[in-house]
C-alpha cells in the first residue's frame, strides 16, 4: 500500500490487485485484511467491495505501530535466476533495506529482472510479517568502479573478500561502529585483481573472511547478512 494509512481513509484497489483479493485469496466483502505501507506499521482493513473490475477497502485500526529496520543493503552480482530468488527471499527474510544487484568483471549472468525481484520481495515481506518491502535497485551498469564512485561515505562497505587475508566478519562486526552498512559479495567467479584492489582503497571499506571454505555466492551474502544482523542489527534487542 503505497496511501497513507488511518482510521477511517477508504482505498481503491486497481483491478490486479482485486483480483488477486477476490479470486486468488478467495476474500469477500466484509472479510478482515493485514495492510502495510512501510511508514504507518499494519492496519485492520475491512473490504468493502471487490469484484474483477476492482475494489475497495476501509482502514480499521492500526495492529502494530511502525519499526524501524536496520539500515543494512545487500550489493551484488547476479547469479543464476533461482538463486538470485533465493537471495531476494531469504535476504527480505532477514532485514535487507535495499538489494543493490551490480555488474562486475566476471559476471556471468548478466540479466537481472528487478520488477520480478521486486514481486519476490513483496512476497517475502508479507510471509515474514515485515512492516516494510526493501527496495530492489535496477541492475547497476558501469561496475564496481562506478558504484564506489557514487558511494555514500558514511555508509560502511563490508567487503567479503575470499582472498584470505581479511580479518574474520564476526571480530570484525564485533569492532565496527553502528550506523548504516552494505555488504558486498562477488560473482561465481569472484572480484578480477582489478577490482579488489579497488575495492580495498577505499577508505569506507571493510573487508571480511567468511572462513577458509568458498561459499556459492547466496551462501556468502546470507552468512554475512546474518552475521551483521546478530552483532550490529535487530538480532541483538
Ligand atoms: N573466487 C571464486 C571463484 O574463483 O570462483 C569464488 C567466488 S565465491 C563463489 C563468490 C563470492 O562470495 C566471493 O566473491 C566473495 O564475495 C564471497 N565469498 C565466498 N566465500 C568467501 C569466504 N570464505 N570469505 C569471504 N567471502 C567469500
Amino acid at each position: 500500500m503505497e496511501t497513507a494509512l488511518n482510521a477511517g481513509v477508504e482505498i481503491d484497489l486497481p483491478k490486479e490487485q482485486a483480483h488477486y483479493l477476490g479470486t486468488v485469496l478467495r476474500k469477500m466483502a466484509g472479510d478482515d485484511l493485514r495492510v502495510f505501507n512501510g511508514e504507518s506499521g499494519e492496519w485492520r482493513a475491512e473490504i468493502q467491495q471487490v469484484s474483477r473490475k476492482g475494489g475497495r477497502l476501509i482502514i480499521c485500526e492500526q495492529l502494530r505501530p511502525p519499526a524501524k529496520m536496520p539500515d543494512i543493503w545487500l550489493c551484488f552480482a547476479p547469479v543464476r535466476k533461482h538463486r538470485n530468488a533465493f537471495i531476494i527471499e531469504k535476504g527480505t527474510e532477514l532485514g535487507a533495506a535495499v538489494f543493490y544487484p551490480i555488474l562486475t568483471d566476471h559476471t556471468q549472468f548478466v540479466r537481472f529482472n528487478a520488477d520480478k525481484a521486486r514481486l519476490q520481495a513483496i512476497e517475502a515481506s508479507e510471509q515474514t510479517e515485515r512492516l516494510d518491502v526493501p527496495k530492489v535497485r535496477d541492475l547497476r551498469v558501469g561496475g564496481i568502479e562506478v558504484m564506489l564512485k557514487d558511494w555514500p561515505q558514511d555508509r560502511r562497505l563490508i567487503f567479503a573478500d575470499e582472498a584470505g587475508d581479511a580479518a574474520p566478519a564476526l571480530t570484525v562486526l564485533k569492532g565496527m561502529e553502528d550506523g548504516p552498512a552494505a555488504i558486498l559479495i562477488g560473482p561465481e567467479g569472484g572480484f578480477s585483481l582489478r577490482e579488489r584492489e579497488m575495492i580495498r582503497t577505499k577508505s569506507f571499506v571493510t573487508p571480511v573472511s567468511l572462513g577458509p571454505r568458498i561459499l556459492r555466492a547466496d551462501t556468502a551474502a546470507l552468512s554475512l547478512l546474518s552475521l551483521w544482523q546478530a552483532v550490529r542489527g535487530d538480532w541483538t534487542v
